[in-house]
């Protein structure tokens, strides 16, 4: 049955101008409404899959900002989902909800690992952000966190969006790294389309012409978080040995996962579910009691190796040449791939042995382009047969 359990709590008390999630304004009846359908999906999910929980390794409660929701609350869906207690618990919290009786009360829960969304620590910078919180709100959340006691948290921060200089970045790495984080989430901005900042003259205009200090601030994250003791696992992660997520590690290794809540998508088996994202439809399949999904996907092989390539290119492991067989049969990779991919490894953008290819950090950069490149590959071999 599922590996991981994610539920997604949407609400955040301002929406960021880059945000593409489905996101709800945080409003205490809608709040509360949410969260009686929510149980209602849980059941529903309960009814397909009666001991969906029992081999749970990992649960996840993310958003939005789950911590507009009490603890009582989140304790409700824990115990809805019958989470067993050998399972991982995370969950994510905004800094200005990070107070000492809140971060206490959820650790009572069982939670044992919390990601802490400071983004960044000037307050210039989180305005322009649209962040709610603020510089002195996070360094209150880090005492609280150490006043908690709690050692496994993971701190999620942003780089490439305007006005941040490769010197803003450094300045505010030393920050995040001195209190010490088991792992950190650095994420680099992009402008989606529909966003009020992809629309926004600013934002474009900043956007323009970057591409060389995006790249000195990903090279610069790598540097300062290795020398803090902190290893890039995956192209937006990076941990101390024994933090890695494993929340993350059940969906890259295409594990079945549940998702639960607004626009969230699941995995089993060879199907994946995707969730309605619009709250309207959400509501409806509730209240007829249907599970809100919108789409269910077949996956064919091919899809599940795309996946794969997808999951596997963006992580430092790489992909398998032993995996590839079990999707393509008996073929020598390793030939095929060093002729192929040859001036990819001159420019030192992968590495490739018998066990199979790997980006470094310059290629990881360019990974939407060499998934390409390997996809093609393999397509003609597929042609070919
Ligand atoms: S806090 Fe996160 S989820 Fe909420 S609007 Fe901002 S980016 Fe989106």
């Amino acid at each position: 049955m599922f590996k991981a359990i994610y539920v997604h709590l949407p609400f955040c008390r301002t929406i960021c101008p880059f945000c593409s999630f489905p996101i709800l304004k945080n409003r205490a009846p809608l709040r509360k409404n949410y969260l009686i359908l929510l149980l209602q999906e849980i059941r529903l999910w309960q009814d397909k899959f009666p001991n969906l929980s029992k081999n749970c390794l990992s649960f996840y409660v993310g958003g939005g900002t789950p911590s507009c929701y009490s603890a009582k609350d989140i304790s409700t869906i824990k115990q809805a989902l019958k989470i067993p207690d050998s399972a991982l618990c995370s969950i994510e919290i905004n800094p200005e909800d990070a107070h000492l009786d809140y971060l206490k009360s959820i650790v009572d829960l069982g939670f044992n690992r919390l990601s802490l969304g400071v983004q960044s620590f000037s307050d210039q910078h989180l305005k322009i952000l649209g962040r709610n919180n603020t510089a002195k709100q996070n360094f209150l959340a880090m005492e609280a966190l150490q006043k908690a006691g709690i050692d496994d948290f993971n701190l999620d921060i942003l780089y490439g969006y305007p006005d941040q200089s490769l010197a803003d970045l450094d300045k505010d790495l030393a920050t995040y790294l001195s209190f010490n984080p088991p792992h950190l989430s650095a994420y680099g901005l992009t402008l989606e389309p529909k966003t009020p900042a992809f629309k926004n003259i600013y934002w474009q205009d900043w956007n323009k012409g970057k591409e060389g200090l995006f790249v000195e601030q990903f090279k610069l994250i790598n540097i300062s978080t290795h020398q803090a003791g902190l290893n890039r696992y995956e192209i937006s992660n990076f941990a101390k040995p024994g933090f890695l997520s494993l929340q993350n590690l059940i969906y890259w290794q295409q594990k079945p996962f549940l998702g639960i809540g607004l626009g969230a998508f699941s995995r089993y088996k060879k199907q994946r579910f995707f969730n309605y994202a619009n709250l309207a439809k959400w509501q409806q399949a509730i209240n007829d009691n249907q599970l809100p999904v919108d789409i269910t996907e077949n996956m064919t092989n091919r899809k599940i190796l795309d996946e794969y390539l997808l999951m596997a290119l963006r992580r430092k492991s790489g992909i398998s040449f032993a995996k590839l067989t079990n999707f393509l049969g008996q073929i020598d990779f390793y030939s095929i791939f060093s002729k192929e991919l040859s001036n990819l490894r001159e420019k030192m953008l992968i590495k490739i042995n018998q066990r199979g290819i790997t980006l470094t950090e310059k290629g990881l950069m360019l990974v939407d382009s060499i998934i390409l490149k390997i996809s093609t590959i393999i397509d003609s071999k597929l042609d070919e047969k």
